[in-house]
């Protein structure tokens, strides 16, 4: 069973509109993490320098992306399985403000600490 206390359809919406927004962002910053290629000549080693970490930001930002979708997705297949809100570790019901505030937490605040 999922929580009772919550709305679970409009946390399964909230979780999907979410990730979708999730794999947008991705799509869009492809272009700022492909292989940087810099004509040596016109580019100095600087700019260079510039372009190598700008690439570094946007692929740990690709990264922390990637994440949340897992966990969006873990999420996702809890509500399918229907435990959704239990605490895996004690089984007891988390908290709604704490699902609420974050619908991807596992545990409890008990067991989270
Ligand atoms: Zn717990």
């Amino acid at each position: 069973m999922n929580h009772p206390e919550l709305d679970i359809e409009r946390i399964t919406r909230q979780l999907a509109d979410a990730k979708a927004l999730l794999i947008d962002q991705s799509f869009e910053s492809k272009e700022s993490r492909a292989t940087v290629m810099l004509d040596q000549q016109s580019v100095g080693r600087l700019s260079r320098m510039d372009a190598l970490q700008g690439q570094a930001m946007a692929q740990a930002e690709e990264d922390r992306r990637q994440l949340a979708i897992r966990r969006i997705d873990a999420a996702l297949a809890r509500l399918d399985r229907g435990t959704f809100g239990e605490c895996i570790e004690c089984g007891e019901w988390i908290a709604v403000k704490r699902l609420e505030w974050d619908p991807t937490v596992l545990k409890c605040i008990d067991c989270a600490e």
